[in-house]
């Protein structure tokens, strides 16, 4: 896992969240240790957790002298030492969990689809917001992080059609959800946040390079690379819904028709199966999945393909058994040591997960914003995508 500091002086925020992670990650550890994982000196280790224990992010627990000298202190997450809301906004609903420090979910709430226009939705979570202050009165809640489908920006395919959000074109959605929380306040395309999720919190621990596909309303995926998720230059790669595959298919609200999601996602299973029944969706839908999968392997070359998303395993596995047997790609290698495709379990959880998680990482590295964001617009990029300064 990618999980490394950088001893070059402007990483030191950057430097924090790597070694708080590390902790939640491998705790409890020894400074020493840590420093041996994330390749950072144990100066600069003893200086980041003495900061950490200071806002009671960490504890640490003195052992038992094994010899004479100091007793070396394990350090361990705190997990009540701080709070962030992760918020997964749906065409369905929106979801909302409180998350501890150490990745757990100790409240959620969700709202169905009524609530979905901007004004709607920022007034429900206003109250959840007040409802999770509630619970945890004197605690600190460090951020607010939102995951919802994309992607940004793109005139011909934002916020259009019925596996996205209509109506929330030009939204100051950021701005809003900041005045709401009363803290800092982060957005992330419900793919990404969710490989994100999974990585951190569920099967992608297991793994380094794998394709995370995230079945939902529409089809979304992102490779997650040395363990870290693939954004491209524009932040929006993974629309992989988009891709076209049938010729002269259904049209598709991006504006060209035969789009994979258009055949393959919950909102087709809904549309389709309304029609020809579940059974008919899915050998309707098999062969387009199959080939879906031999394109990701070719692409990609991942370790394993991890099936996420809104719709629990029970779908995607109907389909991966109507699907096989697989075609031949690049990962039908003899000597796997993983199925090509295996199934999340972070679950349902993964993308509000990965999106409170990138609200801890965003405060505690705010001159970085964003957890893997490259920014394109004058601040530094994130020294984790810098292979040379991170070596
Ligand atoms: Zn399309």
């Amino acid at each position: 896992m990618a999980l490394k500091g950088t001893n070059q002086e402007f990483g030191r925020p950057y430097n924090r969240r790597i070694v708080l992670e590390a902790i939640r990650q491998y705790g409890p550890i020894a400074r020493g240790d840590i420093a041996g994982r994330v390749g950072l000196t144990v100066q600069t280790v003893s200086n980041i957790t003495r900061e950490l224990e200071d806002q009671d992010f960490i504890l640490g627990t003195r052992n038992a002298p094994r010899t004479r000298g100091y007793p070396a202190t394990s350090l361990s997450i705190n997990p009540d030492g701080a709070y962030a809301i992760g918020l997964n906004i749906t065409p369905v609903g929106i979801d909302a969990g409180l998350m501890n420090l150490a990745g757990e979910i100790v409240a959620a709430q969700s709202r169905g689809r009524d609530c979905l226009t901007p004004t709607r939705a920022f007034a429900e979570i206003r109250s959840i917001v007040a409802e999770f202050r509630a619970i945890k009165r004197d605690k600190r809640i460090m951020g607010i992080g939102l995951a919802m489908p994309g992607p940004f920006d793109i005139e011909s395919m934002s916020f259009v059609g019925p596996t996205t959000l209509q109506g929330w074109k030009d939204v100051p959605i950021q701005q809003e959800l900041s005045d709401i929380a009363g803290c800092p306040a982060f957005i992330e395309m419900d793919h990404a946040a969710a490989a994100m999720g999974e990585r951190l919190y569920g099967a992608g621990r297991e793994f380094k390079d794998y394709y995370y596909l995230f079945f939902s309303m529409g089809l979304g995926g992102c490779m997650v690379y040395d363990g870290l998720p693939v954004r491209g230059s524009f932040n929006n790669a993974g629309e992989i819904g988009h891709i076209p595959v049938v010729p002269n298919g259904e049209p598709c609200p991006c504006g060209n028709s035969g789009c994979l999601e258009r055949y393959v996602s919950l909102e087709a299973l809904e549309r389709r199966s309304a029609i020809i029944g579940v059974e008919g969706w899915l050998t309707e839908a098999a062969p387009l999945f199959r080939s879906a999968i031999a394109t990701i392997e070719n692409l990609f070359d991942p370790q394993t393909i991890i099936i996420g998303g809104l719709t629990g395993t029970d779908i995607p596995q109907r389909l991966l058994t109507m699907a096989e047997p697989l075609s031949n790609s690049v990962s039908s290698r003899r000597n796997r040591s993983a199925p090509r495709i295996i199934f999340s379990t972070a679950g349902h959880d993964a993308a509000l997960r990965g999106a409170a998680s990138l609200a801890i990482s965003g405060a505690l590295t705010p001159r970085f914003g964003m957890m893997f964001r490259q920014d394109e617009t004058g601040n530094p990029r994130d020294p984790v995508f810098d292979r040379g300064a991170a070596a």
